[in-house]
């Protein structure tokens, strides 16, 4: 094994983006990941590509803001894994926040996409609603805004950073447990064919283990300034019937009784319902509980009823874990920034988003140690 002098752990997507952003700088870099890379929570999110407007909600503009530019890019640079999709946001008669409030997020949403748009959100008269989308639930509906959106293909825009890795020369090292580190750029790593395991010396090593990040800290008896809550966020993807016709458009709907939104969106030929958020332990298998089943089965049931008996007969479902850096704030509206921490020649990144993974791994490469010469 040929190794560098960077050691990234971790082939999640902030990994991967910290590796090719590495090497593309002239550093060395190996990676490690304990399984399969982009098989943990970067194969399980609502694969939305966006600046999430129910974050603006909670004031987290510089966040959403970051979110669109990098939204803009990736579709931009990357047209063959994603595209723009139209949301609907439907407005009924009884709901928990006021038609006038999403007016006002949906220009500052747009706002500060800063021209890169399809085009603009408008407002949508229920006969309009029902040529777009004529399975949504009409009772009671008052009309709909329509707002664009970033969508990817998971596996390939992952698959594609991947690539653009190792062509940058990141040396990928699937199957490799890091079970310890030091803040001297050391590695213990075990192997999952061989079980056996090995030390190594780098010159830096970044921590990038997603909802990992903590536990390989505390297994390595370095304190961690930050604490992660970990929140388990489960969909459910339901294949079309002949009868039933794929709408083009998504939705974006509060979950009924609750400020919590959802989507009910088309993915790749079927609907992709999610998500859910419920806090677990790491140590807890991350998988779909009855709870969130009927939470999900339920949305399906108010928003898109024709769907149900599909969904509970062939649907199926997915879990993911997200790492969200601990703040006062509930966990719905817990900013989804990122934290640095930094111990000697240990770098740690917590907490994240899909779409801010590139420009998460250029703010960390254009800090100290990185901005120096390799
Ligand atoms: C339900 C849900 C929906 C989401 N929807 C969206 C969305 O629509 N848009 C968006 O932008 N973001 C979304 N996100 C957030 C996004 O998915 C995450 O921020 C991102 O995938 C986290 O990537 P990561 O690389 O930090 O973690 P991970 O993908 O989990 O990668 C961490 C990797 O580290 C490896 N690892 C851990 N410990 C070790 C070790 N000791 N040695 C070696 N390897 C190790 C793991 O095996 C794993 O592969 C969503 C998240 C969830 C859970």
């Amino acid at each position: 094994m040929t190794l560098g002098r960077v050691a990234v752990v971790g082939g999640g997507i902030n990994g991967l983006c910290i590796a090719w952003e590495l090497a593309r700088r002239g550093w060395s870099v190996s990676l490690f990941e304990q399984n399969r890379c982009l098989a943990q929570t970067s194969s399980a999110s609502t694969k939305l590509l966006h600046g999430g407007l129910r974050y603006l909600e909670q004031g987290h503009l510089a966040l959403v803001a970051e979110s669109l530019r990098e939204r803009g890019r990736w579709l931009r640079d990357v047209p063959q894994h994603c595209h723009w999709l139209p949301l609907l946001l439907p407005i009924y008669k009884r709901q928990r926040r006021p038609g006038w409030q999403w007016r006002v997020g949906l220009g500052l949403y747009d706002g500060l996409a800063l021209g890169q748009l399809p085009g603009s959100a408008r407002w949508l008269k229920p006969d309009e609603i029902r040529q777009l989308h004529p399975q949504l639930q009409s009772g009671g509906l008052l009309g709909a805004w329509q707002f664009w959106d970033g969508q990817m293909d998971e596996q390939a825009l992952g698959g594609w950073v991947l690539d653009q890795a190792q062509r940058a020369g990141v040396e990928i090292h699937e199957g490799c447990d890091v079970r310890e580190v030091t803040t001297k750029g050391e590695l213990t790593v075990q192997t999952s064919v061989s079980g056996i395991t090995s030390n190594y010396a780098f010159a830096w090593v970044v921590n990038a283990c997603g909802p990992w990040a903590v536990d390989l800290l505390e297994r390595s008896e370095i304190p961690s300034s930050v604490k992660l809550d970990l929140v388990r966020g489960s969909h459910l993807l339901v294949p079309p019937s002949p009868a039933l016709a794929l709408p083009k458009q998504g939705l974006f709907v509060e979950v009924p009784s609750s400020r919590r939104i959802a989507f009910l969106l088309p993915y790749k030929g079927e609907l992709l319902v999610g998500t859910t958020e419920e806090a677990q332990t790491l140590h807890e298998p991350v998988r779909v509980s009855a709870a969130e089943q009927k939470q999900l089965l339920g949305l399906v049931e108010h928003y898109l009823p024709a769907w149900l008996p599909i969904a509970q007969q062939q649907g199926r479902w997915f879990s993911g874990l997200r790492p969200i850096v601990r703040s006062r704030a509930d966990l719905s509206s817990a900013s989804r920034e990122a934290d640095v921490q930094r111990d000697g020649r240990l770098l740690s990144i917590f907490g994240g988003k899909w779409t801010t993974a590139r420009s998460l791994a250029e703010q960390l490469v254009n800090r100290a140690p990185f901005n120096g010469q390799p």
